[in-house]
């Protein structure tokens, strides 16, 4: 069985490597930085003897990421090597980021981990390990889920293959056929997968040097419904980030899966007219009890007009069998109307509601209705999807409820492109506002009562709703 590795650690000798540091922990969330005491600052953690350090963390299996000269490592860790096995890879990354060298734990992991590392600092991993590169994969280190049966053979196979060796595969696995083995259904050698949830007795399979055995645990399908922000990068969580690195295939609104740009590169595509939530939910369901690792990419937050709910409609209307061992997972993101607010200062700050004028999924009165009753109640109200192509009228019927209840001279925010090309937003006032200001990539805030302008410098203005109602104090 493999070991199980405790959290990356990036150990930065100098303040120069703090922020290639910074980059790495993006792309591995869970990963801790260490600082030497006195030469870093903005690190998680200090330290002040470097040899002991590193010692210590690899001793106690922590997969090691030095931002420092390879020879520095290798002195630190020689005397302590032992079983190649179980001890956790060890990395050299180049103090400007233009080189990342897996030195040690090529059967627990360190290619793939390098190649993460790489592909943050957008360079290819110096990858020596000769089956990791000409195979894609080392047969001895297989992922989570899969058990070698038989580990004693996997060095001279792999050195059979490299000689010009072919392999039949019996049994399924996405790992293997993802690599670069040279396959043929009348091969010398033979993997053979077998799935099963089960220990199975060791002595009832066959097993050789010509003959590796894996036990694989049947994959669980994962689905993620991702925001991705409103559109920057910047915008993105690692969280979010992390998933969509980690995934098979990707569900959403072509518009969306381009803003994900490189994070998108390798996986399954399934594009989609935005307008058929409920279908893409379930194709995206299906996808995930195939065992594949699927994610949902919404903009902004999936939770938010999006189709995280579009998700768990279908699972509880549909409650197909096979759903039902789905890992299913949401990871939020910054919705527009937050993107927006900050744009402009805090329009958000007090008591808010958020409203969507698409009544594609709802009848018209009942957005009327709603709109009535947080103007009378005084909210700062976030308008998503206000206008389309072929839906101006409810904007404008919108304004008319508005303006029963609230002053002409009330804030209004039209924000459009929010991180994207083209970013604008606007402040007018609740009588300038008609449905030709906006369309299907604006959002719109329109200020309580006690919504504020500030003028600033340059001629524009902030805005804010204050968290203090006049008269009342804080304490
Ligand atoms: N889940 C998204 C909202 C999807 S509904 C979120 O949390 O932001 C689509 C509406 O969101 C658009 O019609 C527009 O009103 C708003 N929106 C989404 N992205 C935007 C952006 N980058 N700039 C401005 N408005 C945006």
């Amino acid at each position: 069985m493999k070991s199980q590795l405790k959290p990356p650690v990036i150990l930065i000798l100098g303040e120069a490597s703090v922020s290639i540091a910074h980059q790495i922990q993006m792309a591995l969330p869970d990963s801790i930085e260490y600082g030497l005491t006195g030469r870093t600052q903005s690190v998680d953690l200090t330290f002040s003897k470097f040899s002991q350090t590193v010692r210590e963390l690899f001793s106690q299996g922590h997969p090691i990421i030095g931002i420092c000269a390879a020879g520095i490592l290798i002195r630190a860790l020689a005397p302590i090597l032992s079983d190649k096995r179980a001890e956790p890879p060890v990395i050299a990354v180049a103090e400007d980021g233009s080189a990342v060298v897996p030195l040690l734990g090529g059967l627990t992991g360190a290619n793939d981990l390098a190649n993460s590392i790489a592909n943050a600092l957008n360079i290819r991993a110096s990858v020596t390990a000769t089956g990791q590169l000409r195979f894609n994969l080392v047969l001895e280190a297989p992922p989570a889920g899969y058990d070698l049966v038989n580990p004693e053979h996997a060095k001279s196979f792999t050195s059979d293959l490299i000689n010009g060796a072919t392999v039949r595969l019996i049994g399924k696995s996405p790992w293997l056929s993802q690599g670069n083995l040279p396959f043929s259904l009348d091969g010398t050698h033979i993997i053979e997968v077998i799935e099963s949830d089960r220990s199975i007795d060791r002595s009832s399979l066959v097993i050789d040097r010509t003959h590796l055995v894996y036990l694989s645990t049947p994959t669980q399908g994962k689905l993620a419904i991702v925001g991705i922000g409103p559109g920057a990068a910047k915008w993105m969580s690692p969280e979010v980030k992390s998933i969509l690195q980690s995934a098979t295939d990707l569900v959403g609104y072509k518009t969306y899966l381009n803003l994900v740009g490189n994070l998108a590169k390798g996986k399954q595509i399934h594009e989609s007219d935005n307008r058929v939530e409920l279908d893409r939910a379930r194709h995206a369901l299906d996808l995930a009890a195939e065992g594949k690792s699927v994610v949902v990419v919404s903009s902004g937050d999936p939770g938010i007009f999006a189709m995280a709910a579009a998700v768990f409609e279908v699972l509880e209307r549909e409650a197909k069998p096979e759903w039902q061992k789905i890992d299913i997972q949401v990871a939020p993101g910054i919705s527009a109307m937050q993107a927006a607010a900050a744009a402009i200062g805090a329009p958000l700050g007090h008591d808010f509601c958020a409203i969507s004028l698409s009544d594609i999924l709802k009848p018209w009165e009942i957005v009327a209705e709603r709109i009535t009753a947080v103007a009378q109640a005084d909210f700062v109200i976030a308008f998503y999807n206000p206008v389309s192509t072929q839906r101006t009228w409810q904007l404008t019927a919108a304004i008319d409820i508005l303006l029963k209840y609230r002053s002409t001279e009330t804030p209004v925010i039209l924000a459009r492109n929010l991180g994207r090309s083209g970013e604008e937003v606007r402040v007018i006032s609740l009588s300038q506002l008609t449905s030709e200001q906006a369309d299907m990539r604006t959002i719109i805030l329109v200020g309580s009562s006690q919504t504020r302008t500030i003028p600033r410098s340059d001629g524009r203005v902030w805005v804010y709703t204050p968290r203090n109602y006049q008269g009342i104090s804080e304490h």
